[in-house]
C-alpha cells in the first residue's frame, strides 16, 4: 500500500515476491526513515491458521510510526494486509510443532528528496517466510555478552520504536558478542551504564523462586515486547509477583552468585522464551542456576506455545483465528 501526504493510503495490492524499485534519492536510503514489526501465523491442530495479539503489533507499529514522523496506518488496513497475505500463503504455514509463518510488516520513506525532513511518500509492505522451531532439540540456555562500549537507547531516543536504525546501531555490539563466543548481547542503560535494558532482540526476566517474585526492566527506553506483556499477565495469574524495575548488572551478578536468583530468561516473538545460562563480561563470566533451563522458564514457554498454537483456552482474547 502506498501513501502520499495529499492522498492518504492508496493502491493496496498483493503481488508475487520480488525486488522493489526505488529512486536512488529515496529518503529511506539516506536517513533510515523505516519501521517494522515481527509476528507469526500459527498452524492449529485442526488445520486452521491464526495469529497471536496482532492488534498489539498494529498499535506498536503506529507508535513507532509516530516516533519516526511517519503516517499512521489504520489498524483495519494493517489487519487486512495480514489476512490477505496469510490466505494467499496458507500452504506455507508449517505444521510441525513450534514452527510458524514469520510475518514482517514494514514501512519506509520512498520520496526522492535529499534534504533532511520527514518524507511525504511512503510504502507499507508485508512479506512472509516459514520459520522452523528456533531450537532443534528443546531450548538450550544461551550465553550473553554484556556490552560496555555500546548502548541501544538513550532517553529521548528511538529505543521504544521498532525502527531499522536501532538495529543498525546494535550490530557492532552483536559482532562483539559473537567474537566473544556469545549468542546474544545485553545492553545496559545509556545514562548510568548500570541497569539492564534488553537483549538485541528480546526482553529479560529475573526469577526469584524463594520469594515468588519476578523482576523485569521497566519500560522507558526498551522495546515494549508483546511477549513481555503476555508473560507479565501469565506469571501474575500463576501466583508470581511481577515487578517492573531498574535492575542492575551488579545485582544480577551478586544474586546469581549467591543463588538467590534462580532463573533468567529472555523472550520475544522469534524464540518465544529462551533460558539465559551464562553472562560474559570483559572481566569474567557468571552463571545462573548452573546454566540449566529453569522450571518456570519451561512452564511459561509451554503455556505461551499452547496459546499461540490454539491448544489452550484463550481467556485473554489474544488468539485470532484467520482460517
Ligand atoms: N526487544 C527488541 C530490541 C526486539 O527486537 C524484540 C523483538 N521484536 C523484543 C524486545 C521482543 O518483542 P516481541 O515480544 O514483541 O517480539
Amino acid at each position: 500500500i502506498k501513501y502520499h501526504v495529499d492522498k492518504g493510503w492508496y493502491e493496496p495490492q498483493v503481488e508475487p515476491y520480488g525486488p522493489i524499485t526505488l529512486d536512488p534519492a529515496a529518503s529511506v536510503l539516506h536517513y533510515a526513515q523505516e519501521i517494522f514489526e515481527g509476528m507469526k501465523a500459527y498452524r492449529y491442530d485442526d488445520g486452521g491458521v491464526g495469529l497471536f495479539r496482532p492488534e498489539a503489533n498494529a498499535r506498536r507499529f503506529n507508535a513507532s510510526a509516530k516516533r519516526m514522523s511517519m503516517p499512521q496506518l489504520p489498524v483495519d488496513l494493517f489487519m487486512e494486509s495480514i489476512k490477505q497475505l496469510v490466505s494467499v500463503d496458507k500452504d506455507w504455514v508449517p505444521t510441525q510443532a513450534e514452527a510458524s509463518l514469520y510475518l514482517r510488516p514494514f514501512m519506509f520513506a520512498t520520496e526522492a528528496f535529499l534534504g533532511v525532513r520527514p518524507a511525504k511518500e511512503f510504502l507499507y509492505t508485508l512479506i512472509a517466510s516459514p520459520a522452523g522451531a528456533y531450537f532443534a532439540s528443546g531450548p538450550k540456555p544461551v550465553t550473553i555478552w554484556v556490552s560496555r562500549e555500546y548502548t541501544r537507547a538513550a532517553p529521548g531516543g528511538t529505543g521504544t520504536a521498532k525502527c531499522g536504525g536501532n538495529y543498525a546501531a546494535s550490530l557492532a555490539a552483536q559482532a562483539e558478542a559473537i567474537e566473544n563466543g556469545c549468542d546474544q548481547v545485553v545492553f545496559l542503560d545509556a545514562v548510568e551504564r548500570k541497569y539492564v535494558d534488553e537483549l538485541g532482540g528480546m526482553n529479560l526476566f529475573f526469577v526469584y523462586e524463594n520469594d515468588q517474585v519476578i523482576y523485569t526492566p521497566k519500560l522507558g527506553t526498551i522495546l515494549p515486547g508483546i511477549t513481555r506483556d503476555a508473560i507479565i499477565s501469565l506469571a501474575g495469574e500463576a501466583g508470581w509477583e511481577v515487578r517492573e524495575v531498574d535492575y542492575s548488572l551488579d545485582r544480577w551478578r551478586e544474586d546469581a552468585n549467591s543463588g538467590a536468583l534462580t532463573e533468567v530468561f529472555a523472550c520475544g516473538t522469534a524464540a518465544v522464551i529462551t533460558p539465559v545460562g551464562t553472562v560474559r563480561e570483559a572481566d569474567g563470566d557468571f552463571t545462573i542456576s548452573k546454566a540449566q533451563a529453569g522450571k518456570l522458564t519451561m512452564q511459561l514457554r509451554q503455556t505461551l506455545l499452547d496459546l499461540q498454537h490454539g491448544r489452550a483456552e484463550d481467556r485473554h482474547g489474544w488468539v485470532q483465528r484467520l482460517l
